[in-house]
């Protein structure tokens, strides 16, 4: 059976475009900086992001814990929402990389403000320990694709320089953030000390992520790439997919924007679903099962029925858009609901 695959953006197959980039590419050692492909797509990625300098990681993972190992150090807090993925999908790599702890805070409707965040900072009291570094994840993933203005994210960013503390965006998804704003993405990433983003998700490259900051952050994050063990040979070949993401894909990523929308007025509709279409801002909605139906138990129906999605709990449901879903394909998905849910 072909499935409408709704669990994440990561599925995304990289198109016929970026596979002749691929086989095309001009590569060298990446290691001793001659891969020609990897340095364009760093440059290009730097320029798009208004930052000095970009690195390309295999991963999102990756590069966050290089930042928060470059920015922190050990025994010091990390300031984050609870939901965020550096807290809760990254397998404790800030504590077993970087010696750090979480000081999770919950912003009213995923959304993070300084009000919320200033409590949480802790400076120079010999019995606790000291904050390292305060992070944000825009758009927040877990909390369903939720969109932080720009105001706010300027204001957290100039109070905690204030204070002499780093800010590090999650950007996995900024360009589904700068899409829903209508703002360039160089105007989100401007007030953070760095940024990571992914080019794995909606972009739909196949492999990596990039971080962007100054060129002496970057310089340095070349080590603790490497010591991370990501230092690539020929990685030219997944630059090259990366280079057309970054050129080709960012404009229809509106498409998965809309999509995102038609599903949940779809799903909104169907009794036992609680989704609010106008919370959906960018791809994913996360919405809850009520009744007499648990999320796991829907997620095992809509299987049955061609439809794959995630159930984040008992009660909370993620489904993503992206370039491989159709807009047939979110009509059927919510046919697919209609007949999984329990009359
Ligand atoms: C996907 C994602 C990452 C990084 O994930 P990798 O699978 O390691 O590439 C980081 N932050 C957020 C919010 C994500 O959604």
């Amino acid at each position: 059976m072909d499935f409408i695959d709704l669990r994440s953006d990561t599925v995304t197959r990289p198109t016929d475009e970026m596979r002749e980039a691929m086989a095309r590419a001009q590569v060298g050692d990446d290691v001793f900086e001659e891969d020609p492909t990897v340095n364009r797509l760093q440059e290009l990625a730097a320029a798009m992001l208004g930052k000095e300098a970009a690195i390309f990681v295999p991963t999102g993972t990756m590069g966050n814990q290089i930042c928060i190992r470059m920015h922190t150090q050990i025994g010091q807090e990390v300031i984050l929402e609870e939901r965020s993925h550096i807290f809760n999908m990254e397998v404790s790599a800030m504590a077993a990389v970087s010696g750090t702890l979480a000081r999770p805070v919950r912003g009213e409707d995923g959304v993070l403000d300084w009000n919320t965040i200033e409590p949480a900072i802790r400076q120079g009291n010999p019995h606790v320990a000291d904050t390292g570094l305060i992070t944000i994840e825009n758009t927040l993933n877990l909390a369903g694709g939720i969109v932080i203005r720009i105001e706010a994210m300027e204001e957290i960013c100039e109070r905690a320089h204030a204070l002499g503390l780093p800010v590090h965006l999650d950007g996995a998804r900024i360009f589904n953030a700068a899409t829903a704003l209508r703002r360039d993405v160089s105007d989100l990433a401007r007030p953070f000390d760095t940024v990571m983003f992914c080019l794995s998700k909606g972009l739909a490259a196949p492999v990596g992520s990039i971080v962007a900051g100054p060129k002496d952050f970057i310089r340095q994050a070349r080590k603790v790439r490497r010591m991370l063990g990501g230092g690539m040979r020929q990685s030219g070949i997944l630059a090259a997919a990366g280079i057309v993401a970054l050129e080709k894909m960012v404009s229809r990523i509106e498409e998965d924007h809309s999509n995102a929308q038609l599903l949940a007025k779809g799903l909104a509709q169907l009794s036992g679903i609680r989704l609010d279409p106008e919370r959906v801002a960018t791809n994913i909605l996360v919405f809850e099962v009520n009744g007499s139906i648990n999320a796991k138990e829907l997620q095992n129906r809509l299987k049955e029925r061609g439809v794959l999605a995630i159930a984040l709990n008992d009660k909370q449901m993620r489904m993503v858009t992206h370039k491989d879903v159709s807009r047939a394909d979110c009509e059927r998905a919510v046919s697919a609901a209609q007949a999984a849910l329990p009359d």
